[in-house]
């Protein structure tokens, strides 16, 4: 009898980190354009605030929902931010990083067997969470021909009784695509006619390049919302470990329980980090954005170039491309450019069960990285892989 159980056994870990794997066994140097973190260090005074807590006794538990004041200034900096929403320290929950947040509501929202709608492509995480939930995954597409956007028919047909969950991802990975705000009220009019939760996830909303991506809890929309976001892609702070959640007061009094039990609370250390960072001036979003939206005209430039199918990523730092001209499963094309041209991309076939035609590029390193992987890319394209 095996000692872990089935549905763990069964779990694919993310072919973006066998690749990156690969990639640390080589020598020498490797462009890195499969993993997503912003390559810029946290602002200067985040570190200083969170040094300043910590030298200062900030090192005990918190409330297992947060900082009460951290979290009544989230509250306050969104609604300045977009006066629509309605929001108090109650509707708020800190959360480790916002994958921590998805996974509590998931595990929170999902009974044995039912079914959880994921993006197909979509972040392979929300897969991995809903196994852990007892629950089923369940794919829509996202087609290149709509320009990866949902498709309430697509919806529609693949929806059940047993559907509880519908996630969506705005801006996506790995696509890149922004959904206006009528394309928002039309999934949560689904949701609502459905009686599905949506669990929104915003992390990347403020890494936009073509007008603003407002949370979905600016429509004021009846249906039942989770929004998830975090601190990680806003200001450089992947390793912090800190995020949050939003979401109405009942169910975060239920939500805060997995917290409690999972991991007592976030780290006291970053969530006064966090707190500088909302409270702080904000022009370092601004202009790592503007540093990613040169990255972002690069790669469409070079893309349109190679002749590969493609959409203009509006939002977050990803391009997913259809290598399917290539005639090579996405493994293959990511394997064999990263040892015959040493250029690291995630294969498609991780992001869903429809993706393996793709490749998913990250241009968050520098401008002179990406452009340099860019023209490998191209090379490879043309010329196919050698062993041909
Ligand atoms: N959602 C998406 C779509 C992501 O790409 C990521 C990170 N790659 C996350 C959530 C979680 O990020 P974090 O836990 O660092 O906040």
């Amino acid at each position: 009898m095996a000692i872990v159980t089935d549905r763990i056994l069964r779990m694919e870990r993310s072919g973006i980190r066998a690749i990156l794997n690969l990639a640390n066994q080589m020598s020498g140097e490797i462009i890195h354009m499969e993993i997503g973190q912003p390559h810029f260090p946290t602002p200067a005074f985040i570190v200083e605030a969170a040094m300043k807590a910590a030298a200062g006794g900030h090192i005990r538990y918190t409330k297992n929902e947060g900082i009460p004041e951290v979290r009544a200034k989230i509250a306050q900096k969104l609604m300045r931010d977009f006066p629509t929403l309605a929001l108090t320290e109650e509707n708020v929950l800190l959360t480790a990083g916002g994958v921590y947040g998805l996974a509590i509501a998931i595990m929170a929202l999902v009974n044995p067997g039912d079914k959880v709608l994921i993006p197909d492509p979509g972040w392979p995480n929300y897969t991995m969470q809903t196994i852990t939930a007892h629950g089923v995954p369940q794919y829509y597409p996202l087609r290149l021909e709509r320009g990866f956007k949902p498709s309430i028919d697509d919806l529609e047909r693949v929806v059940t009784a047993d559907t509880k969950v519908l996630i969506v991802n705005n801006p996506s990975n790995p696509m890149g695509t922004v959904l206006t705000g009528s394309e928002c009220k039309q999934i949560l009019d689904f949701a609502l006619a459905h009686h599905l939760t949506v669990l929104s996830d915003e992390v990347y909303d403020r890494i936009v390049f073509d007008g603003p991506c407002p949370p979905m809890a600016t429509l004021r929309h009846p249906a039942s919302l989770i929004t998830v976001n975090s601190f990680s892609k806003t200001y450089a702070m992947t390793g912090w470990r800190i995020g949050y959640l939003l979401a109405e007061e009942e169910i975060c009094r239920q939500l805060v329980k997995l917290s409690e039990s999972f991991i007592s609370c976030p780290s006291f250390i970053s969530q006064k980090g966090a707190e500088a960072a909302i409270t702080g001036p904000q022009d370092f979003t601004a202009s790592m954005v503007s540093y990613y939206h040169t990255n972002r005209d690069l790669t469409v430039r070079i893309l349109a170039q190679s002749g590969l199918r493609f959409v203009v990523p509006q939002g977050a730092f990803y391009a997913l491309v259809d290598i399917s001209p290539s005639r090579l499963d996405s493994e293959t094309f990511a394997k064999t450019l990263l040892t015959e041209h040493r250029v690291a991309v995630a294969p498609g076939k991780t992001f869903g069960p429809s993706s393996d035609q793709y490749v998913r590029l990250s241009f968050c390193a520098t401008t002179e990285t990406v452009e340099q992987g860019l023209h490998r890319l191209f090379r490879f394209v043309q010329t196919g892989p050698t062993g041909r």
